[in-house]
């Protein structure tokens, strides 16, 4: 076994790889550039060092840095983790050139693997079912039609180069091929530097479901059960489950020895993933395999009870696998959240900052279920635009899908961020979603059921009585508190007002005490909306998160101040909440009611980010979907374009400048 190894990543991925290494004994070297010197990587590993500049392209990617990192410190092996440098046979080569164990795959393994059109040759050649498609050189245009036509529309033109979601485009008639074709090209010579694209069947609605393999260098080959991912946005999975509801044991099975024959036809060792998507008859397609470890595995390790992570320092070490496929046993369900920072109000626009508040919720069991999460931050830390937008990934365990799905919500709704925006709403809103909790699922699950984008919800009726329940509670200890001051003059009589209306956003919940006293824990019977319920809680005053029970219900809550009240946000909703007096939400409604200003006339920079570029003049005329300006962020293109007709007027940014979220760009007439 290596006495020491070093971690060629950062972030949560490499915190991850760090706990394994140091249960086994094996001491770690994280690397870092500028933007981490603080970073959590850097902090728990037990060397660090320095490799460059922030840009991933002058630091993480760069080999040569890697390897004099090992040499300086005589690390024996390197993980890799995922992105960076995780599928380039070429680092592999450099290592072993060194006499550095690279704990993944071999470089062949990489390379025919890493290749969209390659992989689906050696997949047809192994007898895995494939998406129908063509594999050959596309000429031109013309000939794309051809291809198109022959495997009947829709089409998927995908970049054999692609990764993370990006360089493919839908086509549901020859004009689109046409058009697509050579913008798919020109966009995947730009951003992976190869310009080869193949054409495949679009599967309609299809699912999203990989098998995780593991193999050793003795020839033993294992699958290890299957990942559901079909919650995505634009291709790029947002939450996954293992195992899928989809799956019977006779496709599973199928799947697994797929995968299996897969691997072994590249001499395959150390953890992949064989992904596939699945239509709605259970026929399923061989996509791609990822060699390396897969940033959804902590739910394959949460059901199986294996440590892929250390699976593959084991098999880089040389060992054996331990175990046989008949003991590989599926256990309960597992479902894992990705945390991004993002503002879901804003179609996810990237959000970049410092993280005022972290504080995740307790990692470990919790009744019949396990939390566990991922991550690579702290409070303090910086959320930077350099790198991967994501937090954490939020893991939960229990018997049954839907307990862990439970169990999630629970787990999301006391997860406090704040300093950022991101996805905890809507996750949280995903976990109460229907048909989310049914398994009814499809890659165009997101942009079904949210077509017109994620938009704050309005509570229910149900869900209103616990909001105002909430609150009212809050209200309560805070004066009772106040009231226990010594000294204090009593602001009342000393008696308990029976009656209260909470309002929530612009409605009003009127609630009856049926209790005199507050006690503390706070313990209380009342009436709201026609019910009588008890509402238990063990909140204090500052604490972000209320955690306890109304009625027969679960709650975890938070709260924040606000002028003269609170905001609760729970199970996706954030709603303002004031306590009143019955007189004195009387007098509230007849107050004037403050409309926001119109910013119909205004071009607002939606995240904080660099001018690219602004393509209008003061005075033109601009028609809906024209590109009004460019705006950087996260290495992310922002295209700006107009909602509807209209006229430029004053122009306020110019190219090369930063601006904050929500400047004024430009004016309209
Ligand atoms: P998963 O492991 O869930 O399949 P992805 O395939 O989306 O995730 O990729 C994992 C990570 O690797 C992502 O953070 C993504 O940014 C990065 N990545 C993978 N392939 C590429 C690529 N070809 N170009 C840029 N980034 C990539
Ligand atoms: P990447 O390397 O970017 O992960 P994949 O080939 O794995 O690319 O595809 C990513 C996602 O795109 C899939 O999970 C699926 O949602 C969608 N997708 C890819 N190919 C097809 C196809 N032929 N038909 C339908 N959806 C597809
Ligand atoms: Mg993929």
């Amino acid at each position: 076994m290596f006495n020491k190894i070093l971690i060629a990543n950062r972030g949560e991925i490499a915190c991850r790889v760090i706990k394994t290494a140091r249960r086994m004994g094996i001491a770690t070297v994280a690397v870092y550039s500028d933007a981490d010197r603080d970073a959590l990587h850097v902090e728990m590993a037990d060397e660090a060092v320095h490799i460059g500049p922030a840009a991933a392209a002058e630091s993480y990617l760069v080999a040569e840095k890697i390897i004099a990192a090992c040499k300086a410190t005589g690390a024996q092996a390197v993980h890799p983790g995922y992105g960076f440098l995780s599928e380039r046979a070429s680092f592999c080569e450099a290592l072993e050139k060194e006499g550095i164990v690279f704990i993944g795959p071999k470089p062949k393994a990489i390379t025919a693997m890493g290749d969209k059109i390659e992989s689906k040759k050696f997949a047809n050649a192994a007898k895995v079912s494939t998406v129908p498609g063509y594999l050959g050189v596309i000429e031109d245009a013309t000939h794309a039609e051809r291809i198109a036509a022959e495997i009947g529309y829709p089409v998927m033109i995908k970049a054999s180069a692609g990764g993370g979601g990006k360089g493919m485009r839908i086509a549901w008639s020859e004009a689109e091929v046409r058009d697509g074709f050579d913008r798919a090209r020109s966009e995947a010579r730009s951003s992976f530097g190869d310009e080869r694209v193949f054409i495949e069947k679009y599967v309609v609605d299809p699912r999203h479901i990989e098998i995780q393999v593991l193999a050793d260098a003795h020839g033993n080959v294992l699958y290890l059960g299957e990942r559901e991912c079909s919650i995505q946005r634009r291709n790029q999975k947002v939450a996954e489950e293992a195992p899928s509801p989809f799956l019977d044991e006779a496709t599973r099975k199928a799947m697994g020895e797929q995968s299996v024959a897969l691997a072994k036809a590249v001499d395959y060792q150390s953890a992949g993933t064989v992904e596939f998507i699945v239509d709605r008859d259970r026929n399923f397609y061989f996509l791609e395999m990822n060699t390396r470890l897969q940033v959804e595995h902590p739910v394959t390790e949460l059901v199986t009870g294996i440590d892929l992570v250390e699976q593959m320092i084991r098999v880089a070490a040389g060992e054996k696998l331990p175990f046989a496929q008949s003991d590989i046993k599926l256990n309960g369900w597992a479902i894992e959240s990705r945390l991004y920072a993002e503002d879901p109000y804003r179609n996810f626009l990237p959000s970049i900052g410092r993280l005022t508040r972290y504080r995740p919720p307790s990692e470990g069991t919790s009744g019949n279920a396990i939390v566990r999460n991922d991550t690579g931050v702290f409070e303090g830390a910086e959320i930077s635009m350099y790198y991967d937008p994501m937090i954490a990934k939020l893991c939960t365990w229990a018997p049954t899908r839907l307990e862990a799905i439970e169990a999630m919500g629970q787990a999301l709704d006391g997860f406090v961020v704040d300093g950022i925006e991101h996805n905890v709403p809507f996750l949280a809103a995903l976990m109460k979603h229907p048909r989310w909790r049914e398994g009814r699922l499809s890659t165009g699950f997101i942009a079904e059921e949210y077509s017109e984008g994620f938009a704050p919800m309005a509570p229910d009726a149900g869900q209103q009585a616990v909001l105002a329940a909430v609150a009212l509670s809050a209200a309560l200890i805070e004066s009772n508190r106040r009231d226990r001051f010594d000294d204090r003059l009593r602001a009342h009589s000393g008696a308990l007002r029976e009656t209260w209306t909470v309002k929530l956003g612009d409605d009003y919940v009127d609630i009856r005490l049926l209790d005199g006293l507050v006690t503390i824990p706070f313990d209380m019977d009342i009436a709201a909306g026609g019910k009588q319920f008890n509402v238990v809680t063990d909140w204090r005053p500052g604490d972000p998160v209320w955690r306890g029970k109304v009625g027969n219900a679960t709650v975890t809550a938070q709260l924040r101040p606000i002028l003269n009240g609170l905001r609760v946000d729970w199970q996706g909703l954030s709603v303002k909440a004031k306590v009143f007096t019955p007189q004195h939400a009387a007098l509230d409604k007849l107050m004037p009611v403050k409309l926001p200003p119109d910013t119909s006339k205004l071009l607002l920079c939606p995240m904080p980010g660099l001018v690219v570029s602004i393509a209008v003049t003061e005075g033109q005329e601009v028609k809906a979907g024209e590109t009004l300006a460019v705006v950087e962020a996260m290495k992310m293109e922002n295209v700006l374009r107009a909602e509807r007709d209209l006229t430029v007027g004053k122009i306020n940014a110019k190219p090369g400048e930063s601006l904050a979220v929500d400047a004024v760009i430009m004016e309209f007439d």
